[in-house]
């Protein structure tokens, strides 16, 4: 495991992968040097200015005075028997957040028709330590809200699971905004980490293959809308009327599913791409196929895809897992009158892969 430089006087410096690289370019002069100390941190991996060897000496010594490359540090690491791995990352004042690297083995060919495995790697982020939604449902929500993240602090979950699992630069990799927290809470930060993470000088990752979750802050969508940052959007709806899902998700009663849906309808969404409606299932709560003719009159005229979770038990829930039948069910209802549906597997069950479990068990509460 790649333990990085951290102590008290790394805790007091600025965090360089809070800054775009324009803003470094004002810091770091001639600004070409900005273009280098990026290409250092995102393709290298480097994590002291010592490293960066293409920089005069007077430079490494005043960029490591004022900043620290290492604003996380990596506590735990868990395995899944599916290929997920789940981390867990300590911040500079002790707080913790928890990142899960999703693999996917893709078959491809060969010319000579042999096949090759390629790994797909999805990075499941967090943008919050905690969240103030409250959802019933959602450990995260258990543990209360705590801070913002900065978008250093986003940025470097990413380039530390790309860093310890040997991940070159040019692979390609999806993010999601789906660990904990919820994005468009902390919408200054996250927007200026999927700039950061995009630039082509850094991890270049295209804002198409990122996806912001959100509860369904109305208002906040709209914002994120007119940012135009070409990025997917998906919404976690689990219920299709405002009673229930207040009971669910106690947002509801300032955001209501109309508000969300106007919301949805005003996003500008790349002509190839469909917003995804996460439908968290739960036993006996939101399983009946009554809601799934809702849900279809409910997204009728949206370019939508939805995506059925299993919800995922952990200890002192009253909620249940919901039967592999009623899910089969729920989403042949749907595509069998044309709206794209899929299930989620639940990734890394036996790490308890759903967001702030990990979180939960390190704290030593039963999950
Ligand atoms: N706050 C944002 C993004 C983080 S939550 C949001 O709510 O969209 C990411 C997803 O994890 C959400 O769809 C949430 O409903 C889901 N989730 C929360 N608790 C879960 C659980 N116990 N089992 C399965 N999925 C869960
Ligand atoms: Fe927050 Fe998302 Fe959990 Fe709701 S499901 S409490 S919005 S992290």
């Amino acid at each position: 495991m790649w333990v990085p430089f951290y102590n008290e006087r790394e805790k007091m410096k600025k965090i360089l992968q809070d800054y775009t690289k324009e803003e470094l370019a004002e810091i770091i002069k001639p600004a070409f040097r900005a273009k280098q100390v990026y290409s250092w941190v995102y393709h290298k991996y480097v994590d002291s200015f010592e490293q960066m060897k293409n920089l005069p000496q007077a430079m490494r010594e005043e960029l490591d005075e004022a900043f620290t490359l290492t604003p996380l540090m990596m506590l735990t690491v868990q395995d899944s028997v599916d290929g997920s791995r789940k981390y867990l990352f300590e911040l500079h004042d002790g707080h913790t957040v928890e990142v899960v690297l999703l693999l996917m083995r893709d078959k491809e060919y060969h010319e000579d028709g042999s096949v090759k495995h390629q790994e797909r790697y999805t990075v499941c982020i967090s943008s919050q330590v905690g969240c103030k939604v409250g959802c019933a449902f959602c450990l995260t929500a258990k543990g209360g809200f705590m801070r913002d993240l900065t978008a250093g602090e986003i940025v470097e979950q990413v380039r530390q699971i790309k860093m310890d699992n040997g991940i070159d630069a040019n692979r390609r990799v999806n993010l999601v905004f789906m660990g904990m927290g919820e994005p468009l809470d902390n919408l200054d930060a996250v927007a200026k980490s999927v700039k950061i993470f995009a630039d082509q000088d850094g991890m270049a990752i295209a804002t198409h293959r990122q996806t912001i979750s959100t509860s369904g802050l109305s208002a906040k969508i709209k914002r994120l809308g007119e940012m135009d940052l070409g990025i997917n959007l998906a919404i976690s709806l689990h219920a299709v009327d405002d009673a229930l899902r207040e009971q669910l998700m106690p947002i509801n009663k300032a955001y209501n599913i109309q508000s969300i849906i106007d919301a949805v309808k005003a996003f500008p969404v790349n002509s190839r791409k469909r917003v995804m409606f996460e439908y968290l299932v739960i036993k006996d709560v939101n399983d009946d196929i009554s809601a799934a003719k809702k849900l279809l009159s409910l997204l009728d005229g949206i370019k939508a895809k939805v995506n059925l979770i299993y919800f995922n038990p952990y200890g002192g829930t009253e909620f249940r897992r919901p039967e592999e039948k009623d899910m089969v069910e729920f989403q042949e209802y749907l595509v069998k009158r044309g709206l794209l549906c899929t299930i989620r597997e639940s990734k890394g069950l036996d790490i308890s892969a759903a967001c702030g479990q990990l979180r939960e068990q390190e704290k030593g509460e039963a999950v």
